[in-house]
């Protein structure tokens, strides 16, 4: 298999970047083109190395370790299948049951399984893969861009808050653990991992705090920032917001060179002095640009080097492309890798690219691949939909990485490193083109998500339930709900999901105010555990909002959708919409509109762990 290039050389002296990018290049080149054999490789030796894991020993595959064998031996499934034994796990099992290696930790994904983060299991040797990825993305950018080398990147990077499981091992989300590793605090010097956060600005577990130093850092560095960046769309745009409220502070701070009071973490602020001093001018400058009426493009005029804006806008993210144009007064946005808890999977090749045409070309030494064909129905007529329980045929005949078809849509499958089989990820990816035999694909959507603003995923399932739950508020008042929407609203920022509610009065009762607030927070509260960490802890989300809308509204939206071709036997309210004159005409109709009063409760660690407070 062709081996990774190494990152271990030393600053200036004998670090050749030409030399790196090429091989860097080079195997780009050597695992698409030899992706089938690269994928053969990679799954003898995630089968050999775990033959005798209790997973693949009680379904018969005997130390097999052949593509068909493994096809017709072992099930293709979903969470639910294998969380009875990722609860052994957590719960202190330190027996081989689903990887040969220890299971270092718990990566926590924003997909959720009954209302809490799904819990992935890792292994130490992991991290090295994730940083293979990583390093991937450079080389690959600075064939369109050239000189990144010469200045910073200035990314807002944070990390999230870890628990324990009853067995001891730490859950946190994928991105804490690779900026909390060695991998990342003490990388090699590379000129493009210079950023301007410090790592004590992104390790800081108190958002404000963080974003606070990271933004502090990034405006005294403003020349040197050749790119900019967070992971997804909407974190990069809380940042501007967070700048828009807190650019008197922070210009304060660099024309005195001290840090504001309420940085009180004594690592960022030592780390913030290294890098602050006074400069009154500098102060003058973005006083000047922050208090201009319009802050369109101002991230060009604040930091007037950059070339691009590197953030995911594929998938639900896209929802937030015209902000960033605004802001960035049109930077190509570059959205570099796929990856998820379970496994990281691709980079861009083509990061220039339009956001409607990315594509990811799968790395094909990350994890072995497989593909489940699937056929989307229409969006106006979605319903409620779970994955599918696959019969032993359709398992078999799942497909290889080299074998998917131009213009087809599928459904990834992974076997990992880490202990995962046959996996079904839940995103859909369409086939965009090939990079030699590995193919590229377009990131179509998560199944079954029908609201996200941020990392959160709410499927129709939990929001059916949680508006199931909040009409009861309504039943003391002879009221019921007829017909039901939501939308992700993200002109607010932060976004904030809407509900269109239509209701059946039987009797003249009026509704106070706060039975609708209550409502509002009853559906908060029984929503997913992503969902009211971003309300609570990362205020990347705002309080839910219920539009009450006239009688009959939703006749109209019936009427709308079939004059758009929508068959009226067939027709079932959308759920969530996402078309731009529906949204309008259930604007147009709303008679009245309430928040949630306050933030719902939410605690590290799952519900069921009794050590997560
Ligand atoms: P998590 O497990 O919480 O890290 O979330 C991983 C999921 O985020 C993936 O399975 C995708 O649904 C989504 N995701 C990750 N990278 C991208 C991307 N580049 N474009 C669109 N969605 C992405």
């Amino acid at each position: 298999m062709p081996e990774a290039p190494k990152n271990t050389l030393k600053p200036t002296t004998d670090y050749n970047l030409e030399l790196k990018n090429k091989k860097t290049l080079q195997f780009i080149e050597d695992v698409t083109s030899n992706a089938d054999e690269v994928q053969k490789k990679v799954l003898e030796e995630i089968l050999s190395r775990n033959a005798h894991v209790e997973y693949l020993q009680t379904r018969g595959l005997n130390g097999h370790t052949d593509r068909e064998t493994f096809k017709k031996t072992m099930p293709v499934i979903t969470y639910e299948d294998i969380q009875p034994h990722i609860d052994r796990i957590a719960n202190g099992d330190t027996s081989p049951i689903l990887s040969s290696n220890p299971i270092s930790e718990f990566l926590t994904s924003s997909g959720t399984s009954g209302g809490e983060r799904k819990l992935m299991p890792t292994i130490e040797e992991e991290l090295g893969r994730r940083s293979l990825l990583y390093s991937l993305l450079m080389p690959v950018m600075s064939q369109f861009v050239p000189g990144l080398d010469k200045g910073k990147g200035m990314y807002f990077l944070f990390i999230k808050s870890e628990a324990k499981t009853p067995g001891g091992l730490v859950a946190r989300p994928v991105l804490t653990s690779y900026y909390k590793s060695t991998h990342f605090k003490d990388r090699p010097y590379d000129p493009y991992t210079n950023y301007t956060s410090p790592n004590e600005t992104i390790l800081c577990p108190d958002s404000y705090q963080s974003m606070y130093s990271q933004m502090l850092c990034g405006l005294c560095q403003h020349k040197e920032v050749l790119r900019v960046g967070a992971v997804f769309a909407s974190g990069f745009i809380r940042a501007i917001k967070f700048l828009e409220k807190h650019w008197r502070l922070l210009c304060n701070d660099i024309r005195t060179g001290t840090i504001d009071s309420q940085i009180t973490d004594q690592s960022v602020r030592e780390a913030v002095m290294k890098i602050l001093k006074p400069d009154p001018k500098l102060a003058d400058f973005i006083e000047a640009e922050c208090s201009k009426d319009s802050w369109q493009g101002i991230i060009t005029r604040l930091w007037p080097n950059t070339k691009y804006v590197d953030v995911i806008v594929t998938g639900t993210m896209s929802q937030y492309i015209p902000t960033l144009d605004y802001y960035s007064n049109g930077l190509p946005l570059v959205c570099t890798m796929y990856a998820s808890s379970e496994c990281y999977f691709g980079v861009n090749l083509n990061p220039l690219c339009k956001p409607s045409e990315v594509s990811y070309t799968l790395v094909p030494t990350m994890a072995y691949f497989e593909f489940l064909p699937v056929q989307r129905n229409n969006g106006v007529t979605s319903s409620i939909s779970v994955p599918k329980t696959l019969n032993e045929k359709e398992q078999q005949e799942l497909i290889d990485l080299v074998d998917v078809k131009l213009g087809q849509e599928y459904e990834l499958v992974v076997t990992t490193y880490s202990g995962l089989y046959r996996y079904r990820v839940g995103d859909v990816l369409r086939v965009a083109g090939f990079k030699n035999n590995a193919p590229q694909f377009n990131f179509i959507c998560r199944k079954n998500v029908v609201l996200c603003i941020d990392s959160d995923k709410t499927d129709e399932v939990e929001l059916q339930n949680a508006v199931k739950n909040a009409v009861n508020h309504l039943l003391p008042f002879g009221a019921t709900l007829a017909e039901y929407t939501s939308y992700a609203d993200t002109t607010t920022i932060p976004g904030h999901y809407v509900l269109y509610w239509e209701l059946s009065l039987n009797r003249n009762t009026p509704i106070p105010p706060s039975v609708f607030e209550d409502c509002c927070l009853t559906i908060e509260e029984s929503l997913n555990s992503v969902y009211r960490q971003g309300r609570v802890c990362d205020k990347s989300i705002g309080p839910l909002e219920i539009k009450v809308v006239e009688p009959g509204t939703f006749d109209k939206l019936m009427d709308y959708a079939i004059s758009l071709g929508a068959s009226i036997n067939q027709y079932k309210t959308p759920r969530c919409v996402k078309f731009a004159p529906i949204v309008e005409l259930l604007n147009s109709r709303a008679v009245s509109s309430y928040f949630s009063p306050k933030s719902p409760k939410w605690f590290p660690g799952h519900k069921q762990w009794s050590n997560n407070n």
